[in-house]
């Protein structure tokens, strides 16, 4: 680790969270309590994810809806097209549009699983291009898309991908959010080839703190972004020791964002997995802090 690398902690970072929608009243809880350490952090927005294929249209819409109505933060709604006819998804914007949440993630989604290739419903948006333009046709909201330092798994290239999140700003998108990566270097140069495109919004990295050697081979390895070695290994003999892992996690990600920042990244989002620990340490040792005073656990 460079010497100077924690020295001068960020104090000018914007940093958003992502949270999805619990299951079960105990999951309910712990985001609950996550939602309450994290908001006095100040974030720009915080997310709310949607289930595959829109499993969690409802819980998604209620979770968004309660965090507007109990806290002060700013919430964005994701919303994928995939599955759903034009008429169902626009139901959805309205609602929002109704309920005061003007940011919306606007996302394809997945084929289901055991499909191989993504088919648009027959009467339903296209691809996310499609869904940011039916967005802007309802209201004038913020829309937030997807990017891929290593490509979408389904794009045959980069160039094609780098065109496909270009339609999407050109569709009316404000803001690009990062699928997870692990080398600043990759991110670097995914923002030269948005440069070299005129993608001219901010591309936001998505900061994820990897906690144990199964997330890597399981959720890492499905989203097409690459592990390195040494990430993987860091995480070899701590099975029986969460603590420490935790602790091996935060610094991790700690020093990716402490890279970013160095490099003139400004803007964090934290997918956290509605866990506010190791956000709530990372975003400390980077200098964004709770107001003195603010009670403790
Ligand atoms: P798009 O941008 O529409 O396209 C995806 C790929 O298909 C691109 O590679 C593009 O080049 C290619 N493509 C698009 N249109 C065409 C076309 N007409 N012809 C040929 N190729 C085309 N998923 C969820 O289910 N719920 C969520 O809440 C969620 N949140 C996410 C948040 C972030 C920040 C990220 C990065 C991903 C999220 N995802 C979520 C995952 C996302 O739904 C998947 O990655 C999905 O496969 C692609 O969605 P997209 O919006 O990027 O699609």
């Amino acid at each position: 680790l460079h010497p100077s690398l924690f020295a001068e902690p960020v104090r000018d970072a914007n940093i958003s969270f992502e949270f999805f929608p619990p299951k079960t009243p105990k999951m309910e809880e712990t985001l609950w309590q996550s939602i309450k350490k994290l908001e006095p952090l100040d974030p720009a927005f915080v997310s709310v994810t949607y289930g595959a294929g829109g499993s969690t249209r409802e819980r998604t819409h209620r979770t968004v809806k309660r965090i507007v109505e109990e806290t002060s933060l700013v919430t964005a709604a994701h919303l994928t097209c995939v599955g759903a006819s034009r008429d169902e998804v626009n139901d959805v914007i309205r609602q929002y549009k109704d309920d005061g949440v003007n940011h919306i993630v606007a996302l394809r989604g997945d084929a289901p699983e055991g499909v191989d290739c993504y088919t648009p419903h027959p009467d339903g948006y296209v691809n996310a291009e499609d869904l940011v333009k039916g967005i802007r046709d309802i209201g004038d909201f913020e829309i937030s898309v997807a990017a891929y330092p290593e490509k979408h798994p389904d794009s045959p290239t980069l160039a094609a991908d780098l065109e496909n999140l270009k339609r999407k700003v050109d569709a009316g998108a404000t803001r690009a959010i990062t699928q997870l990566f692990f080398e600043p270097d990759v991110y670097f140069r995914f923002l030269d080839h948005c440069q070299s495109y005129g993608i001219d919004v901010p591309i936001v990295p998505g900061v994820l703190p990897v906690t144990t050697g199964a997330m890597l081979r399981t959720f890492v390895a499905n989203c097409g972004a690459n592990v390195p070695a040494w990430l993987s290994e860091m995480f070899d003999g701590l099975d029986d020791r969460p603590e420490t892992r935790k602790m091996v996690a935060a610094a991790i990600a700690a020093e990716q964002v402490r890279k970013l920042y160095a490099g003139g990244v400004r803007d964090f989002h934290f997918y956290t997995a509605n866990r506010a620990d190791l956000t709530f340490a990372i975003c400390h040792m980077l200098g964004h802090r709770p107001p003195a005073g603010t009670p403790g656990e």
